[in-house]
């Protein structure tokens, strides 16, 4: 099999690996991205419906703390828009029992974006050159040779699809699924690989619901489409609506845990427009579409590890305190890696900026 030589090799085709191909190929360096699934995005996910965007994965920004976000938004041409959070609240009881509450903003304010969170992707993407990335490439194995490293892709019982030999690799993929995933000869230290076993991947093990609607019929009743429930199978809801007009929508997040989610997923979601009747009335129960994504059952993002609950966001770094290893040929990118903001599109960001640098 022809082996391929480029400078630099990134893992992962997310916001973090695609922002980092995007830093490489503004310098002029060889570079290929290979990216496990037969899409670009990793944890960035949002179905086209009649024009609008459901963010299935991350659909807020924080331009107020958030800067690398804003400056790519604004760089790439991208618009956003304040969430909708006018009126009142609604709470659900563990009994079932539903009470309106006072409606708050979110502090600091929180934003989406037109086109959805895909439309980053689709942007940096487009700004990579020709042949530069690879779709469905699952790295297996990265071995240390001469001054850089060889890369295997394809499933590690079989014998690899492709070969590149790259004098820097970029792992911009969550450091557990890194470490569950690929072998690394030779060995890596048992302290690093423990601590890239540790870092949770934060909402690898969640579950995401979007109902659109033709008219925000919970607005024109006072809500602000804000909601907590302490019942389910929703825990949170939040008006996700299209900027200015049609669809309409209500998303947020189920909160049974990922082992609890195993039956029928058509079951789930009557389940949830049953509650969503509850807590906004019987027009919740004719949405014009409904998604559902469940990424504690994405073996690209969730490993075993990541089917329990995680009820804090974890203080991210780079694991063992190593932002690279092998003498700078592997280098960590992902937000999980990040010393700053990790677990969001921001850290996201930064890593990304650290590995290029
Ligand atoms: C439901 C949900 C809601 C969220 N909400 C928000 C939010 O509102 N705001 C916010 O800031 N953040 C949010 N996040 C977090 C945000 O999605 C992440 O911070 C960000 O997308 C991480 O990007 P990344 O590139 O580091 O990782 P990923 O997006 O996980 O990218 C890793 C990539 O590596 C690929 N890959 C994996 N294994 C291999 C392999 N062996 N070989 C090649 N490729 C491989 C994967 O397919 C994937 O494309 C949310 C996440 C989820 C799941």
């Amino acid at each position: 099999m022809a082996m391929e030589t480029v400078d630099s090799l990134i893992v992962g085709g997310g916001l973090s690996g695609l922002y980092a191909a995007a830093l490489l190929a503004a310098k002029n360096e060889s570079m290929v991205l290979l990216e496990a699934r037969e899409r670009l995005g990793g944890r960035i996910l949002s179905p086209e419906y009649q024009g609008f965007f459901t963010d299935l994965g991350p659909s807020w920004y924080w331009p107020d703390i958030h800067p690398r976000m804003a400056r790519l938004i604004s760089d790439l041409g991208l618009k956003g828009y304040r969430q909708f959070e006018e009126g009142y609240g609604r709470f659900q009881n563990p009994g079932g029992l539903v009470q309106t509450v006072r409606g708050y903003a979110t502090e600091p304010l929180s934003w989406r974006l037109v086109g959805g969170m895909m439309a980053l992707i689709t942007k940096l993407s487009a700004m990579l050159p020709e042949k530069a990335v690879r779709l469905e490439y699952p790295v297996c194995n990265i071995e240390k040779a001469g001054g850089g490293a060889l890369v295997s892709v394809g499933q590690l019982e079989e014998e690899p699809v492709a070969r590149f030999k790259a004098g820097r690799v970029i792992l911009a993929l969550p450091p557990r699924l890194a470490a569950s995933t690929i072998l690394f000869t030779p060995e890596l230290p048992a302290d690093l690989t423990q601590a890239m076993l540790k870092i949770g991947t934060w909402m690898a093990g969640q579950a995401k619901f979007f109902a659109l609607y033709e008219e925000p019929f919970w607005r024109e009743a006072g809500l602000s489409g804000q909601a907590f429930s302490q019942r389910g199978p929703m825990a949170e809801l939040h008006d996700g609506s299209n900027r200015d007009r049609a669809p309409y929508g209500l998303t947020g997040f189920v909160g049974l845990p990922a082992a609890q989610r195993g039956g029928e997923q058509s079951r789930l979601i009557d389940a949830i427009l049953k509650q969503l009747a509850q807590i906004y009335g019987a027009l919740a129960t004719r949405p014009s579409a409904v998604f559902y994504k469940d990424w504690a059952r994405e073996p690209y993002t969730a490993t075993r590890l990541d089917q329990p609950p995680m009820y804090e966001h974890p203080l991210y770094s780079p694991p063992a305190h190593q932002s690279s290893f092998w003498d700078g040929i592997i280098h960590f990118a992902g937000t999980e890696t990040a010393s700053q903001h990790g677990g969001y599109l921001e850290g996201a960001l930064g890593a990304a900026e650290r590995a290029v640098n």
